[in-house]
């Protein structure tokens, strides 16, 4: 069998060793506590479910939905970013639904990026944008992160000669793995040197409304003018706990909007409109279950923070996500610090080499797992010696 060169440049799958290494744990018999999955553990509001059990009752909703979403479905995200954001949203032209954001992030490098083409990334970073690169034929240039500047990238260091050749930029606050949340002046900065490079902004806002400590996270399209050169994608997974339903929004400029929609229009078919009706219900609210929601995930990030200070660890705690981005401690590197705490505590985490060059030394935990679990992972490395010094 041939297959394409595309497929053999997708990097390994850095979590296939990991996964062994839990598996022979869990066969020598020891209690796997898993705090690496950013996943919601609680099910989604109630008021939801009901929308999606009469929506799946009537017929109408059984036959091809629209290629870009329903209206009704386009209207309610616009009424969202306008009520959450204060950004004007056209329904028509400014928003394509997604099947989960994943799918359209991981679309549109088929929109823009030609064989040989540069595309500018965060490292560490979420695996799709890289893998998407790859698959479009495209070329990587990785923005280096750097933690003294909240884990944003110094755009300054981005060579002339590439900046003219980048087509787009990916960016993400919140951030995975990071959980940094950009201030505003980084997005006034980006959106300048895209319009100078005439690059398209791909904001990835997957954690919108995960925060804590009073943090209210902005959309990228609150700058003024970043529709010129900014989509925004968005998605119901985190925000009403939706993984499963497999549904998104791709918000902002237009041009970039319709050239997806190109791409999606010949791949795919939309989604489920039963599945777009309930996400109606979602984004027009009520969103009192936002409130303790995110009250559960502080109880835990502060468990989760107050022991892992009793084991050296002095990092602050993430104002938003789900993620606790952590270094390992002197003397590991992230695979060897994971494999430590598989092997002598039963616990499963990631390491940050699986987000990129610029992840390692670093580990990533979640607050999906309820605190009991939390507590026992902290008191399992406790018992075992393990402290960041
Ligand atoms: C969870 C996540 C997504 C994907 O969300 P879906 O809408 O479920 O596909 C996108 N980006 C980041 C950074 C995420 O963590």
């Amino acid at each position: 069998m041939k297959k394409a060169n595309r497929i053999a440049n997708v990097p390994p799958y850095l979590f296939a060793e990991i996964d062994k290494k839990r598996e022979a744990a869990k066969a020598r018999g020891i209690d796997i506590i898993n705090i690496s999955i950013g996943d919601p553990d609680t099910p989604t509001p109630a008021h939801i479910v009901d929308a999606m059990h009469k929506a799946i009752d009537n017929p109408a909703n059984h036959d091809y939905p629209p290629y870009e979403g329903t209206m009704a479905f386009k209207e309610a995200v616009a009424y969202r970013y306008k009520a959450r954001f204060g950004v004007d949203l056209d329904p028509k032209s400014e928003i394509i639904a997604l099947i989960g954001s994943k799918e359209g992030i991981a679309h549109i490098f088929l929109a823009f990026v030609d064989p040989g083409d540069t595309v500018l990334l965060p490292n560490p970073g979420y695996p799709v944008y890289n893998v998407g690169t790859i698959l479009a034929g495209g070329v990587p240039h990785y923005m280096p992160l750097r933690p003294d500047q909240n884990w944003t990238p110094d755009l300054s260091q981005i060579p002339e000669d590439v900046a003219k050749k980048a087509k787009l930029m990916f960016l993400n606050y919140p951030g995975n793995p990071t959980a940094a949340v950009a201030p505003k002046s980084f997005f006034e900065e980006a959106i300048a040197f895209a319009k100078k490079y005439d690059i398209l902004i791909c904001h990835d806002l997957a954690y919108s409304d995960v925060s804590f400590d009073g943090v209210v996270v902005p959309s990228i399209l609150e700058i003024p003018g970043a529709k010129d050169v900014c989509i925004e994608f968005n998605s119901l997974s985190k925000t009403y706990n939706m993984t499963g339903w497999r549904l998104g929004m791709a918000v902002g400029n237009a041009e970039a909007i319709a050239a997806l929609s190109i791409i999606k229009t010949n791949v795919d078919s939309g989604q489920f409109k039963a599945i777009q009706e309930a996400g109606i219900v979602a984004l027009r609210g009520p969103h009192d279950h936002l409130d303790t929601l995110n009250a559960m995930y502080k109880e835990r990030r502060d468990i989760l923070f107050a022991g892992l200070k009793k084991l050296g660890w002095d990092n602050p705690p993430p104002k938003a996500s789900f993620y606790a981005w952590l270094p390992v401690p002197p003397g590991y590197t992230s695979a060897s610090f994971i494999e430590t705490l598989i092997e002598k505590c039963g616990i499963v985490a990631t390491p940050g080499n699986g987000y990129g060059s610029g992840g390692e030394g670093w580990f990533r935990l979640t607050i999906t797992t309820p605190k009991e679990k939390i507590i026992e992972a902290l008191d399992r490395m406790e018992k075992a010696g393990i402290r960041y010094k």
